[in-house]
């Protein structure tokens, strides 16, 4: 049942934020419902969860355009890589941006914010791994992107974001990203998933990207 795997998340993450001396709350869970049934996407509704991560535009606008209308209270996160050229869409749809991590996108993201008088929360995609097919910045150029984005750009950044390379201890990644947001002023630090968000909390996760563990595993279809 979707809402008893939602009550265990839960109390897995109250249960390493206390181990780790942090306040539960201080913990977003983020329901990653990309590729899932929407008989499940309900379920997680009906138990009362709002905030849901998507990795594409158009699926995103799909699933959410109606529920939008009957949950006014939702907090819809782009966790995947967005185009330069959705990126007014995706503004005008989502709450949170997660997957910065170009000037380009940055100057579009921008123009698209003022001109639909509307502001989204933004986080900087590193790529703590330095994989070659992986999305973010690499960390040494972090800084002065990020001064790039405050200064140029006039905009804040809210967090930071990592997606850490599937063969290698996580906790490495999680500590690298949480000590650049201490270096650079960044607040917020969304990091960890299904097999790891309870190893994502000690180092400072805020919120937790978890999909499959609470849905179940996603349909084939990309
Ligand atoms: C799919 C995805 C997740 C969730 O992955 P699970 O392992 O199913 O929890 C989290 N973050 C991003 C960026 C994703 O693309």
């Amino acid at each position: 049942m979707i809402s008893e795997r939602y009550r265990t998340i839960g109390d897995r993450i109250d249960g390493s934020a206390r181990k780790a001396g942090r306040t539960p709350s201080d913990i977003t869970l983020v329901a990653v419902s990309k590729k899932q049934p929407d008989t499940r996407v309900d379920a997680v509704l009906e138990v009362g969860h709002r905030v849901f991560g998507e990795n594409r535009v158009q699926e995103a606008q799909e699933r959410w355009q109606s529920r939008r209308e009957k949950y006014s209270d939702l907090e819809l996160r782009l966790v995947g890589p967005l185009q330069s050229n959705k990126a007014s869409d995706a503004v005008a749809f989502f709450d949170v941006i997660e997957s910065v991590d170009r000037e380009k996108l940055v100057r579009v993201l921008a123009k698209s914010m003022e001109e639909q008088d509307r502001r989204i929360r933004l986080y900087i995609q590193v790529n703590t791994g330095q994989e070659a097919q992986k999305s973010g910045l690499v960390p040494d150029d972090l800084e002065a992107f990020l001064k790039t984005v405050r200064e140029s750009y006039q905009l804040d950044v809210e967090g930071l974001m990592c997606l850490p390379p599937v063969d290698e201890p996580a906790s490495l990644h999680f500590a690298l990203l949480a000590k650049l947001a201490r270096d650079n002023g960044v607040e917020k630090l969304s990091m960890g998933m299904s097999a790891d968000f309870e190893t994502a909390i000690a180092p400072g996760a805020t919120s937790v990207r978890v999909g499959s563990a609470l849905f179940g595993e996603r349909e084939a279809r990309t």
